[in-house]
């Protein structure tokens, strides 16, 4: 790949894209953020939804992928989270440094801390140059139960995708709980012995209806098995040394100020 400009960095996702000739690709160059981002930025629709956000952004930054004349919007939609998180934390970086002000709060004694993140220093896991991403399989330990009394234990779940994201923003926003059982449902591939049609007509309610044993399996599962930036911070807690677990404080990640 050659750079065209030297306000162009380049990237690997980690990942991949895989369209229709099923070859995956993962090679790609962003630009910096323009006064044209910021419109996006600004846009009242894509603040209300954060997936449509994102891949604006992302598509108008990319300035070149392996493979493609253009990168389209429904293409950007097609990519794993963890891949649109990956870019998204690049185009940021890469516009306003690395430096990101967080501000995480002790559970025990409600201590402030200021902390200054570097993204750059973030943990990545990536799949191999030959690895490809495998489905999630989780044994419940209760299990569902459907109305003809028989218990489900085996799912199978696909990461999301930035469509998921787009579907389930209006949710998130009311209710975040009710918001994750939506876009978790939009990934299950399998679920005991239930026919797929009778999956996708219980949906989130599938979801809401197992119990939060189960529900810890799938995150811890999921956890372990997504590629991608790792946002999870451990630190010590200054005022009362309690060993502290947050996601990264992404408050003023776009701040333009
Ligand atoms: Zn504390």
């Amino acid at each position: 790949m050659t750079l065209m400009h030297p306000r162009e960095v380049e990237f690997t996702l980690p990942i991949g894209y895989t369209n229709g000739d099923s070859i995956t690709r993962r090679q790609g160059a962003i630009r910096k953020m323009t006064g044209r981002d910021e419109a996006i930025l600004a846009d009242k629709a894509n603040q209300r939804n954060g997936g449509k956000l994102v891949t604006e952004l992302i598509h108008s930054c990319i300035t070149q992928f392996e493979g493609e004349e253009k990168l389209s919007r429904q293409d950007v939609g097609q990519w794993y989270s963890a891949d649109r998180n990956y870019v998204l934390l690049r185009i940021r970086s890469f516009t306003f440094g690395p430096e990101l002000q967080a501000q995480y709060t002790c559970p025990a004694c409600g201590e402030q801390m200021q902390v200054t993140e570097n993204l750059d220093e973030l943990p990545v896991r990536s799949l191999g140059a030959s690895e490809t991403l495998e489905d999630v399989r989780v044994e419940l330990e209760d299990g569902y139960w459907d109305q003809d009394q028989n218990c489900h234990r085996s799912v199978t779940l696909t990461l999301p995708r930035g469509i998921d994201e787009s579907a389930v923003a209006p949710m998130i926003r009311k209710n975040p709980s009710l918001g994750k059982n939506a876009l978790l449902a939009r990934c299950i591939r399998s679920f005991g012995d239930m026919p797929m049609h009778r999956v996708e007509a219980l949906g989130a309610k599938l979801l809401a209806d197992l119990t939060l044993t189960d529900r810890r399996l799938i995150d811890k599962a999921l956890n372990r098995a997504a590629p991608g930036v790792d946002l999870l911070r451990d630190m010590e807690c200054t005022s009362c040394g309690k060993e502290i677990r947050a996601n990264l404080d992404m408050t003023h990640f776009l701040a333009l100020d």
